[in-house]
């Protein structure tokens, strides 16, 4: 079996959006979902001195994001009809259409917020890896879209050996699911379960 992964690079991520914006269109997803979605994450403030200078903290970065196809999905766990699964080849989680009843049990159980209930279809929708090109050596559409190259996808042994699995500002820690995402930290970039800094883009990304 080949786990797949993916990994950012957050001293290149711009945040502008082509992965986002790559996968909405090859997906045809509804306008008011997001398979993956990137997150503006700023904080920092100006401080006066006596001489009348100001100094400097802002900062920001930024996180593209989709399902992290994690070891231990809750999004698997709490489906009760099987519909949202994990492929025992590639590790990829994705849910059968054909079977998800849109209880959106998957959608409250992913502390990443991943899985949404697409009203008008009447099932969960998600991030699939893009496993149809996977299958056929092609990189997943959002990886092949990002201008700077700050987005890969591979095996996790690969993706590990570029960076560590995300444990970082707004994400929650990754003890609860394992999650197969890895990212190379910009010197900014603030700990999970830290709160120096704030989703500044609230709206877009819920
Ligand atoms: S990120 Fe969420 S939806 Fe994706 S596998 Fe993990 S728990 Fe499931
Ligand atoms: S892997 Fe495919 S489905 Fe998942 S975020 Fe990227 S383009 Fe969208
Ligand atoms: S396309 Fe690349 S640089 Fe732009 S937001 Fe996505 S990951 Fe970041």
């Amino acid at each position: 079996m080949t786990q797949y992964g993916f990994y950012l690079d957050t001293t290149r991520c711009t945040g502008c959006r082509t992965c986002e914006i790559a996968c909405r269109d090859y997906k045809d997803v509804n306008p008011d979902i997001a398979y993956r979605k990137v997150y503006d994450y700023e904080g920092g403030a100006w401080s006066a001195a006596e001489d009348g200078t100001y100094t400097s903290t802002a900062f920001v970065y930024h996180l593209s994001m989709s399902c992290n196809h994690c070891e231990r999905p809750t999004c698997v766990s709490v489906c009760p009809t099987g519909a949202m699964h994990k492929d025992a080849a590639s590790g990829l989680v994705s849910v059968d259409e054909g079977i998800c009843i849109g209880c959106g049990y998957c959608h409250m159980a992913c502390p990443y917020n991943a899985p949404k209930v697409d009203r008008e279809k009447g099932h969960s929708v998600k991030c699939n890896g893009c496993s149809e090109r996977v299958e056929q050596g092609k990189a997943p559409i959002c990886v092949e879209a990002c201008p700077l190259r700050a987005l890969e996808f591979g095996s996790v042994e690969d993706m590990a050996k570029r960076g560590k699995v995300a444990a970082i500002a707004p994400l929650p820690e990754p003890t609860y699911t394992d999650p197969h995402f890895f990212v190379r930290q910009a010197p900014d970039v603030r700990p999970a379960g830290t709160f120096d800094g704030m989703v500044a883009n609230v709206t877009e990304v819920m």
